[in-house]
C-alpha cells in the first residue's frame, strides 16, 4: 500500500520552466492553425475562387468550395485536438482542448452546412427548386459523394448531441458512444474532396497537404488515442491493491504495477481508468491521483457519484486496470511563482492534496482553502501537511452560502473578495489551483480575478464534462 505522503518526487526547482514552453507551444499551435487556414484560402484565390465571384452561379459554388475547404481544415483539426498528442496535453491541458473542440467543431460544421447549400445552388445554377435534384445527381454521379453524404449525417449526429440542452438529457456513456461517430464522420466526408476537388488537386503542394494533414490525424488518433494506452497498461500491468473507506461514500483504490516510475504521472494529473471488473469495463472514468505518485503506487479517492464510481467499493485486491494518461496540467507543470493558494471544494480536494505533497513548498508559501459541507477528505493527512510541510489551511465548512458565492455558510456576512483577501493578502503574486464543480470554480476564477490575479495564473480542474 502506498503511503500516503511518503517521499515527493523532486521537482525541477521551485518553478521550472516548463509554463514558458507551454505558453511558446500554445502560441505556435495558434498561429499554424491560422496558417492552415491562409494558406487553403491561398490556394483557393489562386485556383480562381475570387474571380468567380464575378457571376452569381460561379460565385455560389466559389464561396461554396471556400467554405468546404476551411470546414475541411478545422474538421482534422477538431479531431487532431482530441487524438491526446502528449505536446498538445502538455500545453494546453484536456479541458482546454476539449472547449477548443467544441468552437472549432462547431464552426467547422456551419461551415460544411454552408459548402453543401452553395455548392448544391451553385451546381443548380443558381436556381433554388433545382437544389433537390441537383443534390441527387451530385450524390449519386460523383466520386465519394455517397460516403460524403453518410459522414455527414454522422456528424449531424454528434453535433445535435453536443448542443448542451441535447447533452444534458444524455448519460456521458451515451454521448460518448454516439460522439465517436465523429471519427466515422470525418473518415467518409473528406475522401470526395480528396478525389474530385480542385483545390485538392491544384498543385502538388496542395496534395501532399491535404492528404498529409489526413494522414496525420488518422495516424495521432491511432498512435495516441488507442495505441499508447494499450502500450502502457500491457507493460504496467496494474492492479488494485486495495480498496479504503475515506468516509461516507468515498473510498480510495490503491494501485501498483510494474516499472511504475516510468508512467511519468505527476501529482494533480488524472487518468482515465478502467477497472477490469466484469462487463462495465468498457466504461472508463477520469479520476484525479490524491497522493503524489512516488514511482511504485498510485491512488485515486473516489465518490459515489453513480453506478461504476459506486462500485469502486466492491472491487477486489488483485484486479486488473487498464489506464489512459496520465492527463491534465493542473500540476507542478504549470507553476510559474514561488508561492501557490489551493482552493477546493468536496471531492475537488483529491489532485489539490496531491500538489500540496509534490510541490514541496517552503512553509509558508502554500495556502489551502477547502469548502466542505459535511466532513472533510483527508482531515489527518491535511494536518501532516499543515505541521510537517508548514501548509496554511483554511477550513471552510457548511454548504454554498448562495448561488453565486463559492465559500460555505460558517463564513459570515463578508463578502467572497473580502473574505479571500483578508486569508492571502497576495493572491494576486500566486499561482492559485482550483478543483471543484464548474459554476464554483467560475466564482472562484471571478473572485481571484477581481483580487487582481492574471488569468495565466489560474489553474482549474473541472469534474465535469
Ligand atoms: C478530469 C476529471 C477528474 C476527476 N477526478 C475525480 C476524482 O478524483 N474523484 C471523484 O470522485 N470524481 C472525479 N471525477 C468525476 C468522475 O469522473 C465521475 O464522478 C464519474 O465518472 C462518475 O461515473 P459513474 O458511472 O459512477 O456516474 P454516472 O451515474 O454515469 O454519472 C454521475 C455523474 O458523474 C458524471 N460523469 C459520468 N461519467 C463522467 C465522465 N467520464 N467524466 C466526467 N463526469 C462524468 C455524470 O455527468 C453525472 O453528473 C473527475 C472527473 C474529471 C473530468
Amino acid at each position: 500500500m502506498a503511503a500516503p505522503y511518503g517521499p515527493t518526487r523532486a521537482t525541477a526547482g521551485p518553478t521550472g520552466s516548463r509554463h514558458r514552453t507551454d505558453a511558446a507551444v500554445r502560441a505556435g499551435a495558434v498561429a499554424l492553425l491560422w496558417s492552415t487556414l491562409l494558406l487553403v484560402t491561398y490556394w483557393w484565390t489562386t485556383g480562381g475562387g475570387v474571380q468567380d465571384l464575378a457571376a452569381w452561379e460561379s460565385g455560389l459554388t466559389s464561396v461554396g468550395r471556400l467554405t468546404g475547404l476551411l470546414a475541411s481544415d478545422l474538421l482534422l483539426v477538431q479531431v487532431l485536438l482530441m487524438a491526446r498528442v502528449p505536446v498538445l496535453e502538455r500545453a494546453f491541458g484536456q479541458d482546454r482542448l476539449a472547449r477548443q473542440h467544441r468552437i472549432i467543431g462547431f464552426t467547422s460544421f456551419n461551415l460544411l452546412l454552408g459548402h453543401l447549400v452553395l455548392i448544391t445552388w451553385g451546381y443548380a445554377a443558381g436556381r433554388l427548386s433545382a437544389t433537390p435534384a441537383t443534390l441527387w445527381e451530385l450524390t449519386v454521379d460523383y466520386p465519394g459523394m455517397l460516403l460524403a453524404v453518410a459522414g455527414t449525417v454522422c456528424l449531424v449526429m454528434v453535433v445535435v448531441t453536443s448542443v448542451r440542452a441535447a447533452r444534458r438529457r444524455l448519460r456521458y456513456e451515451s454521448w460518448h458512444l454516439l460522439h465517436l461517430y465523429g471519427y466515422l464522420g470525418a473518415g467518409l466526408a473528406l475522401p470526395h474532396q480528396l478525389w474530385t476537388g480542385q483545390e485538392f488537386l491544384v498543385s502538388p503542394a496542395a496534395t501532399v497537404f491535404w492528404w498529409g494533414l489526413w494522414a496525420a490525424t488518422a495516424g495521432a488518433v491511432l498512435i495516441w488515442r488507442v495505441g499508447l494506452p494499450l502500450w502502457r497498461s500491457t507493460r504496467h500491468r496494474i492492479r488494485v491493491t486495495s480498496v479504503v473507506p475515506e468516509g461516507p461514500g468515498v473510498v480510495s483504490v490503491y494501485m501498483t504495477g510494474h516499472r511504475m516510475e516510468q508512467l511519468r504521472a505527476e501529482a494533480g494529473q488524472f487518468f482515465t481508468w478502467r477497472f477490469l471488473t466484469g462487463p462495465g469495463w468498457t466504461r472508463g472514468h477520469p479520476y484525479s491521483l490524491s497522493a503524489a505518485p512516488d514511482g511504485r503506487s498510485l491512488r485515486i479517492t473516489v465518490k459515489d457519484l453513480g453506478d461504476d464510481s459506486g462500485a469502486l467499493r466492491g472491487v477486489r485486491p488483485g484486479t486488473r486496470v487498464l489506464v489512459e494518461g496520465p492527463y491534465g496540467r493542473l500540476s507542478a507543470r504549470a507553476r510559474s511563482r514561488t508561492k501557490v493558494a489551493f482552493i477546493g471544494a468536496g471531492v475537488g480536494i483529491t489532485p489539490l492534496r496531491a500538489l500540496a505533497e509534490e510541490l514541496g513548498c517552503a512553509p509558508g508559501d502554500a495556502v489551502l482553502l477547502y469548502r466542505f459541507s459535511d466532513r472533510p477528505l483527508f482531515a489527518d493527512e491535511i494536518a501532516v501537511l499543515a505541521r510537517e510541510r508548514g501548509l496554511e489551511v483554511v477550513w471552510l465548512p457548511g454548504r454554498r452560502r448562495a448561488p453565486d458565492s463559492w465559500l460555505g455558510d460558517g463564513v459570515g456576512a463578508v463578502d467572497d473578495l473580502t473574505a479571500l483577501t483578508f486569508w492571502v493578502p497576495d493572491i494576486a503574486e500566486r499561482d492559485v489551483y482550483v478543483c471543484g464543480p464548474e459554476a464554483w470554480a467560475e466564482d472562484v476564477r471571478r473572485t481571484t480575478s477581481a483580487a487582481g490575479l492574471p488569468a495565466d495564473r489560474f489553474h482549474a480542474e473541472s469534474f465535469g464534462w
